[in-house]
């Protein structure tokens, strides 16, 4: 039997043509960098569609221009430890691409922070903050510095000495960082104090997630586990599903994951495990998030703890096995890649129907490929955690304008917010030919945001 050979567009050839060409100088010229190349990758791989509608955008180089941050920072931060021992820590900040506003993305303190991670963060933080709907550029920045185990006096020498030399480059209409993984309202607290004197002036918005008594917005904390449910609600609710009665799995217990949870919760879920970076608990009566709230958020303990006050509940070593609790929903909220190919195989046999990114890049492409293989719904990082830079973006309007909003005003336009990105990402994977897959949508409708700007600015 003859086979028939599929024949591509000519358009599509070239534009195929021209994402391996920038891939390939993206591993040339980036060398050591295997988190940055894989989110380049999965990015730009999904870009074919919207280069071949308008190749415009191959001719202004957008791809090119697009993979090399407008600016990368590398500082030292020395610092004293409470023995009266000087450290050094490495800092960063990548300011990567201010086409439609200041540049804006979290700090990151954790000791496996380096160029790639950053790098691979700040990347994507473009197309995320285009999808908000916000004036906010991409950036992001950290240190490898371990938060764990520092004393309290250690954490402010620390976080003092990155923002002397990050002071240099931000600024409210430069660039704004935020929170991440390690940095939460107190480290929030001691940059902006430090600012605020380096500076001398009260520039509020400088930074986002401060507290809510000098300038912080309301339902900061809770936005991007809160945005992360609403949107795989509304991913559910095409389907005609829903939150209620079903089982959830979510990884991580950090500020995502709580709010992840407390939310399915409200709607109706019952959550039976979630990690830390040790290990994970299970417990089928439903995760008690007061007691959890306590251990991880108050006293910053070890997830096992919860055992000792939920005698029924279970603890296991390696936070990776979660993924083998059966369950209708996961939503992975603790770090990148923390969900390779056989967790994503373990979940698919067990029947997994939905699956929401809170945290960055979690998935590996290959569990992408296996949950889209499956059919089963997908909901991708920078769509699904969107919520956390958006209610950023409204502290900022709201530092502008010096007002403050209630919880219920900024939570309801966070709620319309994941619906509107929700709504963009299904519209833009029919338009551009590929329905249902919300990868492809996500990055497609970010980007070409992103791009119409570039152009119309010039080289
Ligand atoms: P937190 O520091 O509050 O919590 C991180 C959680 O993940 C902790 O439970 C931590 O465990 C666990 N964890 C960290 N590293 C690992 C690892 N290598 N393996 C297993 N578990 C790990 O961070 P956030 O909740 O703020 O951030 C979580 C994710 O969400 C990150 O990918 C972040 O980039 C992303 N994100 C965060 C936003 C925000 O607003 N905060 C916005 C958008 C995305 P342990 O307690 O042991 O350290």
């Amino acid at each position: 039997m003859a086979i028939k050979e599929k024949t591509i567009h000519p358009q599509t050839q070239a534009a195929e043509k021209y994402v391996q060409k920038v891939l390939e100088s993206v591993r040339e010229r980036n060398p050591h960098e295997p988190e940055f190349h894989q989110a380049v990758k999965e990015t730009l791989l999904s870009l074919v569609p919207a280069l071949t509608k308008k190749p415009e955008y191959i001719d202004h180089g957008i791809l090119e221009r697009l993979v090399e941050p407008e600016r990368v920072i590398s500082f030292q931060v020395p610092w004293t430890d409470d023995q009266g021992r000087v450290q050094v820590n490495r800092g960063f900040r990548v300011q990567f691409n201010s086409a439609i506003g200041p540049y804006k993305g979290g700090i990151r303190f954790h000791p496996s922070v380096n160029a790639s991670i950053v790098k691979f963060l700040g990347f994507e933080q473009i197309f995320k903050n285009s999808l908000t709907g916000q004036p906010i550029g991409g950036g992001k920045g950290g240190s490898d510095f371990d938060p764990k185990g520092k004393s309290d006096q250690e954490i402010m020498r620390f976080t003092q000495s990155f923002m002397t030399e990050l002071s240099k480059h931000i600024g409210p209409d430069v660039d704004v960082p935020a929170g991440d993984i390690g940095v939460s309202a107190r480290e929030i607290g001691y940059m902006f104090g430090q600012y605020k004197k380096l500076r001398g002036a009260y520039e509020a918005g400088v930074l986002t997630g401060k507290g809510p008594n000098y300038g912080g917005s309301l339902a900061r904390t809770e936005a991007t586990g809160y945005g992360t449910v609403y949107f795989v609600e509304e991913m559910l609710k095409a389907k005609g599903l829903s939150f209620e009665g079903k089982t959830v799995v979510v990884s991580g217990s950090g500020n995502v994951s709580i709010f992840a949870m407390e939310k399915a919760q409200e709607l109706g879920a019952k959550v039976v495990a979630c990690s830390d970076s040790s290990g994970y608990i299970y417990d089928e009566n439903g995760i008690d998030l007061g007691t959890l709230k306590q251990i991880k958020m108050e006293n910053k303990e070890r997830i096992n703890i919860y055992i000792d006050k939920h005698p029924d509940a279970y603890y296991f070593e390696e936070c990776k096995n979660i993924w083998s609790i059966p369950c209708d929903i996961a939503l992975p909220c603790a770090t990148q890649n923390e969900l390779d190919g056989d967790s994503a195989r373990k979940l698919v046999a067990n029947g997994v129907a939905a699956i929401g990114e809170g945290a960055n890049m979690p998935s590996t492409i290959e569990a992408i490929d296996i949950f889209h293989n499956h059919e089963v719904l997908f909901a991708p990082a920078k769509a699904a955690n969107a919520g956390g830079v958006a209610v950023s973006a409204l502290e900022m309007a709201q530092n502008s304008s010096r007002i403050s909003w209630t919880f219920e005003e900024v939570d309801a336009q966070l709620h319309e917010i994941m619906i509107d990105i929700h709504e963009k990402s299904v519209n833009a994977a029919k338009e551009y030919g590929h329905p249902g897959n919300l990868v492809i949508g996500t990055n497609i409708a970010g980007f070409i945001n992103v791009a119409d700007a570039m152009v119309m600015q010039g080289v």
